[in-house]
């Protein structure tokens, strides 16, 4: 790169850019109540929508930094799962979710999550039960799904988007977790390329809950 360039490029404005954080699993887990809970504090009946849908979500994290999170919703689209890695090219963490009453799904998420270390080694991954508001309906016990995630080395949350529990605390964890300097700009291919080492470092240093 000439003088000029190189000049160019570090005076150039920053870009503001959301972090990207995707949410998936099979189809009425709660993914889309869960972000309908986020945004608006409350659920209403959710239809399954072709095409993805994106939400912001912004806060300050325990730095007092504001953080601001692109939230992608993969509505229906999983239904079409070879389709999914595209959606989650880029993101930043990628929130897994099923249902706790539904053992299906909890078997669905590993099958999510191996997808996704597959092809995509930069996220960080957190695995959420939904729907804890019909715990007398468990259909996987606690010790099953902290051995796995202990075993993944991922960070294992539970939420109820019908009564609202947790699910703003899962955002700011997610937010939170994300490499600190990855923050909301990138105004040159050096920074780009120390964020992505970033991403490298914090998935060895994942942490889990249990
Ligand atoms: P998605 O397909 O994963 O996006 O799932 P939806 O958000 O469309 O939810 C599927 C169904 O589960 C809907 O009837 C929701 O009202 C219901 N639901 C979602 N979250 C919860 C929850 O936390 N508790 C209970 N009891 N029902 C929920
Ligand atoms: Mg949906």
């Amino acid at each position: 790169m000439d003088n000029q360039a190189n000049q160019e490029m570090s005076t150039k404005k920053p870009i503001k850019k959301g972090n990207k954080v995707v949410i998936i699993g099979d189809s009425f887990v709660g993914k889309t109540s869960i972000i309908n809970c986020l945004i608006t504090g409350n659920i209403s009946e959710t239809k399954p929508t072709i095409g993805s849908q994106h939400h912001n979500y912004n806060f300050k994290n325990d730095e007092n930094k504001e953080i601001n999170l692109d939230i992608w919703d993969t509505a229906g689209q999983e239904r079409f799962r070879s389709v999914i890695p595209m959606y989650y090219k880029g993101a930043k963490a990628i929130i897994v979710v099923f249902d706790i009453t539904n053992k299906d799904t909890f078997e669905g998420a590993k099958k999510w999550i191996e997808e996704i270390e597959q092809n995509n080694k930069n996220s960080l991954i957190f695995l959420v039960a939904n729907k804890i508001d019909i715990i007398s309906q468990r259909a996987i016990s606690e010790e099953q799904i902290k051995d796995y995630s202990r075993q993944k080395k991922i960070e294992y949350l539970e939420s109820s988007a019908k009564e609202n529990l947790n699910v703003e605390n899962i955002f700011q964890i997610v937010g939170n977790k994300i490499p600190t300097n990855l923050d909301n700009t990138i105004n040159d291919a050096n920074n780009h390329n120390k964020n992505l080492n970033d991403i490298n470092e914090a998935n060895q240093n994942k942490n889990y809950c249990c």
